[in-house]
């Protein structure tokens, strides 16, 4: 048995969802779980959807629900020559299940609301896939995955009980396998012990490919993309990119640690402990190879990989007192970026202070400084890049670093990490 994971890219349209079909039809026989995500950008528009709610705009938020609804109309029309075809009667009822949590903005827990509307996303997408695939006279099942990935309440970004989910997806899958090839169901989502909708993190249908993997000890899983594999940098900002033909398990966390966003980073550590082969695909060109993530090591260091993060911002940190940078005060700073919900990039002391970098746009600047200067004296420099290079040489460091200021530079045997700020 195998697992596929279809992104949002990867049914995003009419031509998408069919050529979806095609894929599958070159596996015709065998047994596949397939995850999907959202069609295209169906998340973003649910969290304008709930902040709308939020607000209680209803003129916003009846324009979105009639948006989201033309959007996945159109896909529907093109898909469904028969208007009749139960599949509009199921997307109008979620459409009206969406309407009907206007009312419903004072929700038990934070990031609960969240939950129960931005899952519907994947509830639509997978009940539109599968009903095309079964016209397509596939023997496809719809399953629901929110009746077998049982996770914590850690809204948005729920943690997975593993024995339970496990116990959970052997039933079902095992018993929809007798009468079908493919059983379809929803990236990203899972439930709680009393039966509210959880979500696993922004981009975590991959994730959810993991989970169906290993609990269900897959063959492999493939995730099918709109690049022709993993590369070994992102080709927004480098022309020459080249593709991974195979890499470790190691390394493919390493990578995705360091922000290559090609997979989602928890999606790995699953396979790699049941030694379950990852693909990732071309879904524009499914016959070419890809990249192999697998346990040998000895290919990673064939290619250089080079991960840029823009938008960064170095943030260093004294103490106020005459006192240096030690256990005590590291511990009062990470307590607070902990209480705060910051990810550190990178982060580097010296006798004096304590330097930390993160996204500029995931941290409330002011607020931050506030509570950090309470104790702290701050300083902080923006507009910085991150730069890592694993399975770096020098040729590889002088071009990254040509015409830049090198703010930070820590390496490894293995990886290089620049700060750099432009040399104007
Ligand atoms: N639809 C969700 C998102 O856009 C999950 C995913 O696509 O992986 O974040
Ligand atoms: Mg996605």
């Amino acid at each position: 048995m195998k697992v596929f994971k279809f992104g949002g890219a990867s049914v995003k349209d009419p031509n998408a969802v069919t050529n979806v079909g095609s894929i599958l039809s070159l596996y015709a026989g065998q047994k596949i779980i397939v995850v999907v995500s959202a069609m295209g950008k169906t998340t973003n528009k649910l969290e304008e959807i709930l902040h709308s709610i939020q607000l209680q705009d209803r003129s916003v938020f009846d324009q979105q629900i009639a948006e989201l609804s033309a959007f996945h109309h159109a896909i529907m029309d093109e898909l469904f020559r028969e208007k009749s075809h139960p599949i509009f009667q199921k997307v109008a009822a979620i459409i009206e299940e969406i309407n009907g949590l206007y009312s419903k903005n004072k929700s038990e827990k934070p990031g609960h609301l969240y939950d129960q509307i931005v899952s519907f996303g994947e509830l639509l997408s997978s009940h539109i896939v599968n009903d095309f695939l079964v016209e397509l006279g596939t023997k496809s099942c719809w399953l629901d995955a929110r009746k077998m990935i049982r996770t914590d309440d850690r809204y948005q970004e729920a943690n997975v009980d593993w024995e339970k989910s496990k116990e959970l997806i052997q039933q079902e899958v095992n018993r929809a396998f007798l009468q079908s090839d493919i059983l379809l169901t929803q990236g990203f989502i899972g439930h709680t012990a009393d039966g509210s909708t959880t979500t696993l993190g922004r981009e975590g249908s991959d994730y959810t490919a993991g989970i169906f993997a290993y609990c269900c000890e897959a063959e492999n899983v493939t995730i099918w993309k709109d690049v022709p594999g993993m590369l070994n940098a992102d080709p927004k900002y480098f022309p020459n990119t080249q593709k991974l033909d195979k890499i470790s398990f190691n390394e493919a966390i390493e990578l995705s640690y360091y922000g290559a966003s090609v997979i989602h980073p928890k999606t790995i550590k699953p396979l790699q402990n049941k030694n379950i082969p990852l693909f990732v695909k071309s879904f524009i060109e499914p016959l070419s190879k890809g990249t192999e993530i697998q346990a040998q090591r000895n290919s990673d260091e064939l290619i250089p990989s080079f991960i840029v993060k823009k938008g960064q911002i170095l943030l260093s940190i004294t103490p106020k007192d005459f006192s240096f940078i030690n256990e005590e005060n590291l511990q009062n700073i990470f307590q607070l970026l902990a209480k705060e919900n910051i990810k550190l990039n990178l982060m580097q002391n010296s006798a004096l202070s304590f330097s930390i970098l993160v996204d500029a746009n995931k941290i409330e600047l002011d607020q931050l400084l506030l509570e950090l200067k309470k104790e702290f004296d701050v300083k902080y420099n923006d507009h910085l890049e991150l730069v890592t290079i694993r399975h770096y040489n020098a040729a590889t460091i002088e071009a990254m670093c040509q015409g830049k200021l090198v703010i930070i530079e820590q390496k490894t045997r293995s990886t290089v990490r620049f700060v750099l700020k432009d040399a104007t």
